[in-house]
């Protein structure tokens, strides 16, 4: 009963205009949990640390919990929710809405699309009591196809563009990069359903829009380049990139006219050699020389020196049998075999380095054919690539396949020609050839068209404005690392003193350090005032007055820290009246008085960081 009173007489104060008391409150370094360590961390588990994971520990915003999963303590989480919350002002300003989905999720809708399998190690899988099969969410595609495909079924109900914010787990092999890659990590991700492949493809061009902005207003360096779809499929997808020398995805990009592409699927114009030598498999085994004699290769336009590796393609026959294809794939001697590519235009082969290693996977088991694929690089002369085709070949197989048993007597060779090289900087770019250059990058942010791939699989329609038949979903589906985002802004933007914060996520945008005796602690706090009047989010200032340690120490710790602010109460101020106030990614240094903090502060409530 009491608590129902209780209730009521709040509800009535809040009806007859009830105000938060004005908060006396200043955030305090004595009183946050910012545990910071002049220490460096430099290894974990005989790893070096990459730098945002050095500092996101020294600067006391977040403790490993095991590998791969971390705490965020209340500075790093303030960063991550200033991060989130321009996430959602662009996302809100075209029409998305967020919702929250579980993250334990049923095995059943993904046995329907097939992923349960296909995800392989990376997937947590686990059972309740009854048996029953669950996952750990890595992303939602399956739970979210079901959930709309149940409550909406016309076309009146579409367009809908949903997104949520929550944790993802991946079984991650090398969960070594702090935040970079987790076990655990936080993500934005965005599901939109349209009634057309028309629709849908406009969807996709104001979310990228939508990306771009969300990207300037992090204030790092960032690229947008075209992608492979990998296991999310789909036809059109882009990766937005920060640009760093710890990431794991390189870029080769043209200064002309823009294209920039990840290297798993760049492509590149091959500069012609000045002299053009007959293809000889020197390096090669038996295989290569047979295939020489063949004399596939057009003559004309061939590259000195080719290097052979070797492949195998299992698939299914249409009468359900098994089918293995041995492969010889041949490039330039400097090309690297780009695997993405060759699943592409082959489908998922396993790659080897030596025929000794093809033949240790074959076992005892029969091949069906050969098949040789020529790349590119050994006629970049031609204009187009010579038709693939396939022979039966007659006569003895050279000896180092002999032992390879094949299915028929008569083995069949089928000769694929096309591009299966990873680009390399210097090559042209495909739209302008001017040459390309390369640079490393962290992938923050993936886009996907996806079609009808998985409404189709999980068959979730609805009814269009004509025609009796329900359709499928066209969908595309958005994902942001938000922890990888707060980890590579700092990989971007820190030297050795410390991170550098941009001043959209920077935990706090001013800090008052002040010197440790109690005067100037009691000016600090007037300053603070000053400071917190003249900013547009009153929570963006924080004052360091410890007692126990020296002001020099409070501006190290400020600038390992890294906020963008420094307003330093020095002793100096007694004597002068002057506040110094630092710049954390400039160095500039003001000298103001009193009365001028909060016109400082005032004139700067926009800045955006430039480009
Ligand atoms: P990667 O190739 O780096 O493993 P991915 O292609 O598997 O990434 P997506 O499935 O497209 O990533 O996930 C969307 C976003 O989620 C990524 O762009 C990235 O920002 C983030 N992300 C993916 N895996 C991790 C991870 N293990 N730790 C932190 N963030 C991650
Ligand atoms: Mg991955």
């Amino acid at each position: 009963m009491g608590r129902v009173l209780a209730w009521d007489s709040r509800q009535r104060c809040s009806s007859l205009g009830f105000k938060r008391h004005a908060s006396t409150f200043r955030h305090r370094i004595s009183r946050s949990l910012v545990p910071t360590s002049k220490q460096k961390f430099v290894h974990v588990a005989g790893q070096e640390m990459v730098p945002s994971q050095q500092l996101l520990l020294r600067a006391g915003m977040m403790r490993q919990s095991s590998s791969g999963i971390y705490s965020m303590l209340p500075f790093g989480l303030k960063s991550l929710v200033k991060i989130e919350a321009i996430i959602d002002e662009e996302l809100e300003d075209i029409g998305c809405q967020k919702l929250a989905m579980p993250n334990m999720l049923p095995a059943e809708n993904w046995k329907k699309t097939g992923r349960w399998e296909t995800a392989g190690p990376e997937m947590f899988k686990l059972k309740d009591r009854k048996g029953a099969e669950f996952l750990l969410a890595p992303t939602h595609e399956e739970e979210i196809t079901t959930l709309i495909g149940k409550e909406v079924q016309s076309y009146r109900q579409l367009p809908i563009r949903v997104y949520q914010v929550t944790r993802k787990f991946r079984d991650e092999l090398r969960a070594r990069s702090g935040l970079l890659r987790g076990k655990e990590f936080l993500m934005k991700d965005l599901y939109t359903f349209d009634v057309s492949e028309e629709e849908a493809r406009k969807t996709y061009d104001e979310v990228v829009e939508a990306y771009r902005r969300i990207m300037t207003r992090l204030g790092v360096p960032y690229a947008v380049a075209e992608a492979d779809t990998g296991n999310i499929g789909g036809s059109h997808s882009h990766e937005f990139h920060i640009l760093s020398r710890v990431g794991e995805d390189s870029l080769l990009s043209c200064s002309s006219c823009g294209y920039t592409s990840n290297e798993e699927r760049a492509v590149g114009v091959i500069p012609e050699e000045p002299s053009k030598v007959a293809t000889k498999f020197r390096n090669s085994t038996d295989l290569g020389k047979w295939v020489e004699s063949l004399d596939l290769i057009p003559r004309s336009a061939v590259r000195i020196n080719p290097k052979v590796r070797y492949g195998l393609l299992h698939e299914a026959e249409q009468d359900g049998s098994a089918k293995t294809t041995l492969l010889a794939v041949a490039t330039a001697a400097d090309r690297q075999v780009n695997e993405i590519k060759m699943n592409k235009a082959l489908g998922k082969l396993e790659v080897f380095d030596t025929l000794e290693e093809a033949r240790g996977a074959l076992g005892e088991e029969k091949v069906s054919r050969f098949a040789l694929c020529v790349d590119q690089s050994l006629f970049p002369g031609l204009k187009t690539a010579p038709r693939s085709k396939s022979m039966t070949v007659d006569g003895a197989l050279p000896a180092d396949i002999a032992g390879i048993s094949c299915v028929s007597g008569s083995p069949v060779l089928d000769v694929h020609y096309g591009d299966f090289h990873n680009c390399l900087p210097g090559d042209g770019c495909p739209h302008c050839a001017t040459p390309l250059s390369t640079s490393r990058a962290i992938e923050v942010g993936h886009t996907f068209l996806l079609g009808t791939k998985y409404s189709a699989a999980l068959d979730t329609t609805f009814m269009p404005a004509t025609g009796t038949e329900p359709l499928p979903f066209q969908m595309g589906c958005y994902g942001l690392g938000i922890t990888r985002l707060l980890a590579s802004i700092i990989e971007a933007s820190h030297d050795h003193r410390g991170i550098q914060w941009p001043e959209s996520v920077a935990p706090y945008r001013v800090v008052i350090v002040t010197s440790e005796d109690e005067e100037c602690i009691k000016i600090g706090d007037e300053v603070y005032d000053a400071v917190q009047a003249s900013l547009k989010t009153k929570s963006d200032v924080i004052i360091d007055d410890r007692l126990d340690v020296t002001l020099g120490f409070k501006m190290k710790d400020a600038e390992l820290i890294g906020y963008p602010w420094m307003v330093v109460v020095g002793k100096g101020y007694l004597r002068t009246g002057n506040v110094e106030v630092q710049h954390r990614l400039t160095g500039e240094k003001h000298h103001i008085t009193f009365d001028g903090i909060a016109e400082f502060f005032a004139k700067r409530r926009e800045v955006r960081p430039s480009l």
